[in-house]
C-alpha cells in the first residue's frame, strides 16, 4: 500500500519537523508547499514572484497556483509508493481538489497535529531555520540567531513571516480558512488527531500508531 499522508495542523505545530522523519523513515518524499513556495520566491520565478508579498503578509497564495504545484508534483516519479503532504491542503477547496487527484489511488490518511495556541505563539516566536538548506532548528539547539544549522553548518536565521503581527496572522488565516478541514476530513475512516504540545519524541510514537491503525483500516478495505 502507498501511504498518502496529509500532516495537518497550524503553523508551528510540528509538521515539518515530523514529516522529515516519517519521509526519511518509509523512503517516500516529504512535500512541503512551504519549502517549494519559499524557494520559488529565492530562485525569483514567476509564481516566487507573485508569492512572496502575499506570504510576507501572513495570507494564503491563491487556489488554483497551489493546486497546480501538487499536481505536478505528485505525479513525480518519487511519489509513486506514497507521500507525506505538509501545508497542503489549506483550504477546502484545496481539499476537493486533492481528493479528485486521488481517484484511482489508495486513500488519503489524515493526521493533525494539534496544539493550543498559546504554545504556538510561544514557538514561533523562537523558530530559528537555516537559511541555507532550510532545517528548523531543534528547541534544544544552541538556536539563537547566529548559530549554526546542525545538518548543513548554514547560518540560523528567523523566518521573515515569524516576526509577531505576521504570526497572528498566520494563526487567525489558519482558524478562518484550513480549520474548517477538520470537519471536512473527520468523518474519513484514515482520520485521526495525535497531542502535538508534547516531546517531539513522544509526539513521533503517536504519530507512527497512529499512521498504523489508519493505514490497517485502509488494508481491511475502509474507504472514505
Ligand atoms: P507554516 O505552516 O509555518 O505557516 P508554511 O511553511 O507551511 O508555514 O507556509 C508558509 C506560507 O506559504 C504560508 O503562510 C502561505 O502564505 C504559503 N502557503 C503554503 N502552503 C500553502 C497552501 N497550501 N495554500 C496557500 N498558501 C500556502
Amino acid at each position: 500500500m502507498a501511504l498518502h499522508l496529509i500532516l495537518f495542523g497550524p503553523p508551528g505545530a510540528g509538521k515539518g519537523t515530523q514529516a522529515e522523519q516519517i519521509a526519511r523513515r518509509r523512503g517516500i518524499p516529504k512535500i512541503s508547499t512551504g519549502d517549494i513556495l519559499r524557494e520559488a520566491v529565492q530562485n525569483g520565478t514567476a509564481i516566487g514572484q507573485r508569492a512572496k508579498a502575499v506570504m510576507s503578509q501572513g495570507q494564503l497564495v491563491g487556489d488554483d497556483v497551489m493546486i497546480g504545484i501538487i499536481r505536478e508534483r505528485i505525479d513525480q516519479s518519487d511519489a509513486r509508493n506514497g507521500f507525506i503532504l505538509d501545508g497542503f491542503p489549506r483550504t477546502v477547496t484545496q481539499a476537493i481538489a486533492l481528493d479528485k487527484m486521488m481517484s484511482g489511488r489508495d486513500p488519503l490518511v489524515v493526521i493533525e497535529i494539534a496544539v493550543p495556541e498559546g504554545e504556538l505563539l510561544r514557538r514561533l516566536s523562537m523558530r530559528m531555520v537555516c537559511d541555507v538548506c532550510g532545517h528548523t532548528a531543534g528547541a534544544n539547539a544552541a538556536s539563537g540567531p547566529g548559530g549554526t544549522c546542525e545538518l548543513c553548518g548554514g547560518k540560523l536565521v528567523q523566518r521573515t513571516d515569524d516576526h509577531d503581527n505576521v504570526i497572528r496572522e498566520r494563526l487567525n488565516v489558519y482558524q478562518r480558512q484550513t480549520r474548517p478541514l477538520i470537519e471536512f476530513y473527520q468523518t474519513r475512516p484514515t482520520f485521526r488527531s495525535v497531542n502535538g504540545s508534547q516531546a517531539p519524541d513522544r509526539v513521533s510514537a503517536d504519530l507512527t500508531a497512529a499512521i498504523d491503525s489508519a493505514d490497517s483500516g485502509v488494508a481491511r478495505g475502509a474507504r472514505p
